[in-house]
């Protein structure tokens, strides 16, 4: 069974669903035929919303949870352990960054709960997806959160382990391959190397907090350093402005820089120039997320690494003269 938490309504009544007040056991069967009522509300006003409403009823011990990272997309990245226990799932919290072949795996009876969060377009905010975790967990049902790439890179899990923690909640993570190693093998970037970066950097391009835009305030000469790799996340908005401040900030306009974009997956794009040329370039290619974007001079390797049959845009004839 599958539930996309799409209205706002619909999230407001199951954070009140699942916020209710915590009964002692000897309570719970008041409790229970009220968790009953309310979750049949919640149930009629919004159709994309099907919860087993057993699932949200407070057990005397909690179910576990387990933080897994889905790794970068193809779904063969997936870790042993991460496979598994998508094979025993019962409940998934899935974020949207999660493809339909690593989905695959978990069973067709299981709960799958898309709590996804797209650039601009937060269907459910971060405190209300903590809150419908912790709900499912209270009702004593073992609960998959399912992460792209690693749970505890940019991912949110260190907040929502902090959670479980602080509620009492057993739990585990699973670690994925985060989207900078699954595009570096995948486009033939390597992060680092003794002839070009002997650090690596990994920063976010994203500082836009639920609701409250934030300037790009990132340590600039940090970033510009030479000899380093730089890789940044969600920074593809951002893209004209990181450039332009690296350069700004010393770091030469001819240092190579990538976007690849959906990193592993079958339609992956590498599109390939200098800081200089980058932004115009990804946007004649209409860049699109999930990308990331990679500056130093290991992406010079990219020309003899990268796999084939999908090379990177730099070497078609149009845009050759702006990747040099
Ligand atoms: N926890 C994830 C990162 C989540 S933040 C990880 O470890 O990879 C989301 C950002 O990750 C996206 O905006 C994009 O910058 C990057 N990303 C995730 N998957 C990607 C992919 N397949 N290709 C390129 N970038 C990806």
């Amino acid at each position: 069974m599958s539930a996309c938490l799409r209205s706002r309504k619909a999230a407001q009544e199951v954070l009140d669903l699942v916020q209710g007040p915590r009964r002692a056991p000897t309570d719970n069967r008041r409790a229970t035929t009220r968790s009953l009522q309310r979750a049949r509300a919640v149930t009629k006003i919004d159709e994309p919303l099907r919860f087993d409403v057993a699932s949200l009823l407070v057990a005397a011990v909690p179910g576990r949870v387990t933080l897994v990272g889905a790794g970068p997309g193809d779904p063969e990245l997936l870790t042993l352990k991460a496979a598994r226990a998508l094979r025993e799932a019962q409940i998934v919290l899935y974020d949207h960054l999660v493809g339909d072949d690593v989905l695959a795996l978990v069973p067709a009876q299981a709960q799958r709960i898309c709590v996804g969060k797209r650039a601009g377009h937060h269907s459910f905010s971060q405190r209300a997806i903590i809150e419908l975790m912790l709900g499912l967990a209270r009702s004593g049902r073992p609960v998959v959160r399912l992460k792209g790439g690693d749970p505890y890179v940019f991912g949110r899990g260190g907040e929502e382990a902090q959670a479980l923690a602080e509620a009492g909640i057993p739990f585990d993570v699973i670690p994925g391959i985060s989207a900078a190693q699954g595009a570096a093998a995948a486009a033939g970037i390597p992060l680092t190397h003794r002839d070009h970066a002997c650090s690596l950097v990994y920063v976010t391009g994203h500082l836009r907090g639920e609701g409250e835009p934030c300037a790009l305030d990132l340590d600039w000469p940090l970033l510009a350093r030479p000899g380093q790799t730089t890789v940044i996340y969600m920074g593809l908005a951002m893209l004209p402005t990181i450039c332009a401040q690296l350069v700004a900030h010393g770091l030469s306009a001819d240092t190579p820089a990538a976007v690849v974009e959906r990193a592993t997956r079958s339609d992956q794009r590498t599109i390939v120039g200098t800081v200089q040329t980058l932004p115009a370039l990804a946007l004649a290619h209409g860049a699109k997320p999930p990308a990331l974007i990679v500056v130093g001079s290991v992406v010079t390797l990219q020309r003899t690494l990268g796999a084939t049959p999908a090379p990177a845009l730099c070497a078609t004839a149009a845009s050759t003269a702006a990747c040099k």
